[in-house]
């Protein structure tokens, strides 16, 4: 292995320095075991051709087998093309090169059968194929894959218009197992026995050049076992040294401030489900050990008041608490619904931000260090290395999935006694997803809304119902309630957002023109988001017209509607967390989604389902294997601490169970795994702990 590891890519035959340097730009490929471990993201079936006439909108690559009758090039410059035309008896498509133009060019013989593959598009209402991978029955023959699997690789255009295919991969991997007698095994021959796991050397040959469904169903789960079970047993080896070798503080009793406030300043009494949730809190605080919880609840469900109790524990054991938020208007807010509610206990709790001015810094600074600040509410300027807290024992994170691992070990520097630490998220994921993704937290759940809760009523608009959703608007300001209206980010072009969101706060205000209508967008200055944030949760704005800002948290109950333009544009889990700004109060509430009417299947689906279930777990499950755009797996799987080349963190959750499982009784018979049928376990965990970010590290 040690050889793959350190053999430049430029010595395969093949490639040599100039791809080599390609490979290494473009995909990080830089060694020969990178190259193995580059693999195919998915499959299709050799023996499957497909017809032009039946060509759909969303279709991945495809199998298309005719001939070309003309080729000619056209454009000038830089838009220099060759376009083939090519046709299978059903119908014709055009076959678009940008790059390599004389060389296809010379080697396509116009009349003779080809096999090309790729990803149709339609394009001036004509089907168009951008730089196909192009074979021939002889070339299929040669490498004798007539029959199997052909994998697809993420192969970026930077890469594909240089001649990479899908091809050229498996063919290099073959190419270079020819040349390697044995590939060092790197899983104990009992895990191999006991999962009946293939070896490696057949699972890697087996995926790159698959001879059969069966046994590439074997080599992903094998390849995909190991990355997991390599994962779970970092993630549990670092999690029971911790919880062995870190004392927490103990919160022994419940005192004047929690019990003030329950008995008196409570504004509602709390859900069953709530009260469960406080309850294991106090076990865990009480225990000595330091408390590493997550809170799951569904947008809506209550996770804030639940958050307070928790602070009010830790300020009767005589230390401080923080509550830790990922926008600055979140946390504002949460500063202030806090506030209200503990001031007239004489809970001294302050806002800091990155827009906190200089001198109010120095205040809570000082506040903190000498005690008198009990509570501290902030964005990750919380965390900066400049605030010291006298004595913190409790750290509340709210949505976590914004903040990584690194971000909460940060945290565990902040006392010499580790803070306990609470982290609250809507986001609804299976519990060894949970486990995984946020390293070693305990899970709560919070499964039940608060009473008198109807659930939105969601539905799904075109441009054309837009007068007569606007006069349903109309009726709800009446009636005294505010309303959202959210414009899409659009990332690669923050000037088309700003005009669209400018231009519907202009168009919204000449309609509603007795309403005062309040707009925040991203590149705002903090202080005006905070003010016109303000104006519309003091209820002096009825309308507020927003990009995404307002995704997480915010907590405005008198508002009863919310417009989500360019509906089509989000994901599902994104839609489900805007959403969860309305339906906040006893009042019926509506989501409406707009949306072009031309839109892909999939993303009516995702809208479709929307108007179906409010069920976050539903949602996300949906999500996950729908993967729209702003689907979850993306930021969990960047918050882990191993990279994950096979396996997928939704998709492959049974595997992921088994994996831990298996990780966590190799753990218990042998914690420091000194064993010598371990060896290889933990070779292989330094090794990749070597090359990675080791987060327990990070501070
Ligand atoms: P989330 O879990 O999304 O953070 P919040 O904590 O913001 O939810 O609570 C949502 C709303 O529900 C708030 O207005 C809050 O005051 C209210 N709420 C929370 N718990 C209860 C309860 N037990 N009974 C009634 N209303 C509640
Ligand atoms: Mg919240």
């Amino acid at each position: 292995m040690n050889r793959l590891r350190n053999t430049d890519i430029k010595f395969l035959r093949g490639i040599g320095p100039k791809r080599a340097e390609l490979l290494k730009k473009h995909l990080g490929i830089a060694t020969y075991y990178d190259l193995l471990h580059h693999y195919p993201s998915s499959y299709v079936d050799r023996s499957t051709i497909h017809r032009i006439a039946s060509f759909t909108g969303d279709m991945p690559q495809v199998q298309v087998k005719g001939r070309f009758f003309s080729m000619t090039v056209q454009g000038e410059g830089a838009k220099t093309r060759l376009v083939g035309l090519f046709t299978d008896g059903s119908g014709q498509m055009e076959v678009v090169w940008f790059n390599r133009i004389k060389y296809v060019r010379d080697a396509i013989v116009q009349g003779q059968e080809y096999i090309l593959f790729g990803k149709p598009s339609l394009f001036n209402s004509r089907w168009s194929m951008v730089h196909p991978e192009i074979e021939t029955e002889a070339t299929i023959q040669a490498d004798g894959s007539r029959d199997g699997f052909r994998g697809i690789y993420p192969i970026p255009e930077q890469l594909r218009t240089r001649g990479f295919t899908a091809r050229s991969f498996s063919l290099s991997v073959r190419e270079m197992l020819s040349h390697i007698p044995q590939l060092d095994e790197t899983l104990p021959p009992w895990v191999i026995r006991r999962m009946n796991l293939l070896d490696l050397r057949s699972a890697i040959g087996a995926v790159h050049n698959t001879p059969d469904m069966a046994t590439l169903d074997r080599a992903r789960f094998r390849l995909k076992f190991e990355e997991l079970f390599y994962l779970q047993l970092d993630i549990l080896r670092y999690s029971r040294r911790r919880k062995d070798t870190t004392p927490g503080f103990i919160f022994s009793r419940i005192g004047y401030y929690f019990n003030t406030f329950y008995s008196q300043f409570l504004p509602f009494p709390l859900t069953e489900a709530q009260k469960r949730v406080v309850r294991e809190v106090r076990t865990d605080v009480g225990s000595g050990r330091q408390m590493n919880r997550l809170i799951q609840g569904d947008v809506g469900s209550g996770k804030t008041i639940v958050a307070l109790l928790c602070m009010l524990m830790a300020l009767d054991n005589g230390t401080q608490a923080c509550l830790m938020a990922p926008t600055e208007i979140l946390a504002t807010q949460h500063y202030e619904s806090l506030r209200a509610l503990v001031a007239p206990m004489g809970v001294n709790i302050k806002l800091l931000t990155g827009s906190t001015p200089v001198k109010a810094r120095r205040e809570i600074h000082d506040g903190l260090l000498d005690g008198s600040l009990h509570i501290l509410v902030g964005t990750h300027a919380v965390i900066e290395d400049k605030v010291a807290f006298k004595n913190l024992g409790l750290a509340v994170i709210d949505e976590q999935h914004r903040f990584g691992v690194a971000q909460r070990a940060r945290l565990w520097r902040k006392n010499i006694v580790a803070p306990h630490v609470l982290v609250m998220t809507a986001t609804p994921i299976p519990r060894t997803l949970a486990m995984t993704v946020y390293g070693d937290l305990d899970v709560s759940v919070i499964d039940e809304l608060p009473p008198g809760r109807k659930p939105v009523k969601t539905m799904l608009r075109y441009e054309e119902d837009r007068f007569a959703t606007l006069s349903g608007v109309g009726r709800q300001l009446r009636q005294g309630r505010q309303v959202y209206i959210v414009y899409p980010l659009v990332k690669e072009n923050e000037k088309l957002e700003l005009k669209s969101l400018e231009e519907g706060y202009e168009n919204i205000r000449e309609t509603f023109r007795d309403y005062k209508v309040a707009y925040v967008h991203g590149q705002m200055k903090p202080a005006e988001k905070d003010y016109q944030m303000q104006l519309f949760a003091s209820g002096e704005a009825h309308i507020l017209v927003a990009t995404t800002v307002i995704e997480v948290g915010v907590n405005v109950p008198n508002a009863t509607t919310m417009i989500i333009e360019n509906a089509e544009r989000f994901g599902l889990s994104q839609l489900h967390q805007l959403r969860g700004r309305v339906g906040r109060g006893g009042e019926q509430s509506f989501c409406i989604l707009m949306s072009k009417r031309k839109i892909a299947s999939t993303t009516r689906r995702r809208l479709e389902l929307m108007t179906e279930t409010t069920d976050g777990f539903v949602i996300a499950e949906a999500d996950m294997h729908m993967r729209g755009p702003g689907d979850i797996e993306g930021t969990m799987q960047s918050g882990l601490a191993f990279d994950l080349h096979i396996a997928n963190l939704t998709t492959d959750s049974q595997i992921l169970n088994l994996a831990r499982d298996l990780a966590s009784e190799t753990l218990d018979a042998d914690p420091t795994l000194s064993a010598p049928d371990n060896a290889i376990l933990r070779a292989e965990l330094s090794r990749q702990h070597n090359r990675l970010v080791d987060w327990s590290r990070i501070s």
